[in-house]
């Protein structure tokens, strides 16, 4: 079984807990861990594989409670960096207009520390990288590059979620555009939203959007479509999986449990370079992951929600 390395950014989300009204009016919230490459490997980890997390924490006890959260569900936390800068927090609210009210205080996960030793252990194993907060600058933007460099260099698998998030990035699409295409060219594995589809591609029709995000590189191009399926694309060769018809309570995580669920079988056949021409046996591990994104939406939360592997099975 090879492993699979999550990079990127591990925060705390504190949720308003009276939702309807923006942040100024907020008084209480509850504590959260949150950061979509975190949630990979913590789905990768209950599923029975080996995920494996790099990304910064602050030294302080908020650091402390999401390092000991994701190490219960399995996951190595071994190449976690502590920082003397405080662990990153998010604010978060649904105000009456339904918009997402949303502060963000970045701290540790910007401090993320190319090191270059990780280079050997990367070695014939994957690497999901995960964007929302990585592109916004700081040495985290380079450790990445850095790390996609020696992936490619190396024998690898990489995957790439662009985690576009609108309050993140509001008026700044252009940009958010330029920095994601560098990794699309350079990886095996896309996991994309409709929306992240259409954004990069600056194309509406959704087969034309995946003829171009190939054209630009990248191998297998996954669009998840919530209670619609999941469209698979090589080349092209295409086809839209359908989901597993459940009463979602929750969203929240579906997609990070997919690509995690996607991922582990990767990592389980011998030779994962084999996935990369084997449509049948792709689409076939798309339906599994779809499996574990649906199972994820049956309850509240993305960590405590993801399917354990006797949960995937029954
Ligand atoms: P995220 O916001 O977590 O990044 P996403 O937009 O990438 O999520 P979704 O499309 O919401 O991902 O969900 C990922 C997968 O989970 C879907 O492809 C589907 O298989 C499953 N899923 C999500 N929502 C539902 C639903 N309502 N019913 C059935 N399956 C669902």
């Amino acid at each position: 079984m090879k492993k699979v390395f999550c990079i990127g950014e591990l925060l705390i989300d504190f949720v308003a807990e009276k939702q309807g009204s923006d942040l100024s009016k907020a008084n209480t919230f509850t504590k959260k861990a949150g950061g979509a490459p975190a949630n990979v490997a913590c789905a990768i980890s209950k599923l029975g594989g080996k995920g494996i997390f790099i990304g910064a924490v602050g030294d302080d006890p908020f650091g402390s409670f999401l390092v000991q959260v994701i190490k219960k569900e399995g996951v190595d936390i071994s190449l976690v960096q502590v920082s003397e800068t405080f662990t990153t927090l998010a604010f978060v609210s649904l105000a009456e207009d339904g918009e997402r009210d949303f502060v963000f205080s970045r701290g540790a996960d910007k401090e993320l520390e190319y090191n270059p030793n990780h280079r050997k252990e990367f070695q014939g194993n994957l690497l999901h990288l995960g964007a929302a907060t990585a592109l916004l600058g700081g040495s985290l933007e380079k450790a990445y590059g850095k790390y996609l460099f020696d992936g490619l260099t190396k024998d690898m698998f990489i995957s790439f979620d662009p985690n576009f998030r609108s309050d993140l990035w509001k008026e700044n699409e252009q940009k958010f555009i330029k920095k994601c295409m560098p990794f699309v060219e350079k990886s095996h594995l896309c996991k994309f939203s409709l929306e992240e589809a259409q954004l990069l591609s600056g194309k509406e029709d959704l087969d034309e959007a995946c003829d171009y995000l190939h054209e630009v590189g990248t191998k297998i191009i996954t669009v998840t479509l919530g209670k619609d399926g999941t469209l698979v694309s090589i080349g092209d060769t295409r086809r839209i999986v359908p989901s597993i018809p459940v009463k979602p309570v929750d969203t929240t995580g579906a997609g990070d449990a997919f690509i995690g669920c996607l991922l582990k079988q990767i990592a389980d056949m011998g030779n994962f370079q084999n996935i990369l021409a084997d449509f049948e046996t792709l689409t076939s591990m798309v339906a599994v992951a779809n499996r574990a994104g649906a199972i994820t939406t049956k309850n509240y939360g993305a960590i405590p929600s993801l399917p354990t592997k006797v949960q995937l099975e029954s």
